[in-house]
């Protein structure tokens, strides 16, 4: 069995087909290897996603800023269309009272 020296310590060998030693290679991983579960933001896909969402701190702030633009516009938008009708809808008529 031929063992090489790592080439990125140089102080532990390896085996051969190996690119790095069993150190190196843990270490090349990402450093929190026991939240494997961590999702990448589906956004920016560099920045880890809060827990439960699937977006990183920075892109969530944003969408809750574009979300809060959005349904400012929306309600806007909405209370132009209600506008007319809520009038109508406050009186039903509703003459079930027949003495
Ligand atoms: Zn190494
Ligand atoms: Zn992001």
């Amino acid at each position: 069995m031929a063992l090489k020296k790592c080439p990125k310590c140089e102080v532990n060998y390896m085996r051969e087909g190996e690119a790095l030693c069993a150190l190196c290679a843990r270490l090349h991983k990402r450093p929190s290897a026991a939240e494997e579960e961590t999702l990448f933001c589906s956004e920016c896909g560099e920045a880890p996603a809060l827990t439960g969402r699937d977006l990183c701190e920075t892109c969530f702030a944003e969408q809750k800023r574009q979300t809060a633009l959005e349904s400012l516009a929306d309600k806007v938008r909405r209370d132009e269309a209600n506008a007319p009708i809520e009038g109508r809808l406050g009186e039903e008529p509703s003459d079930a009272d027949d003495d």
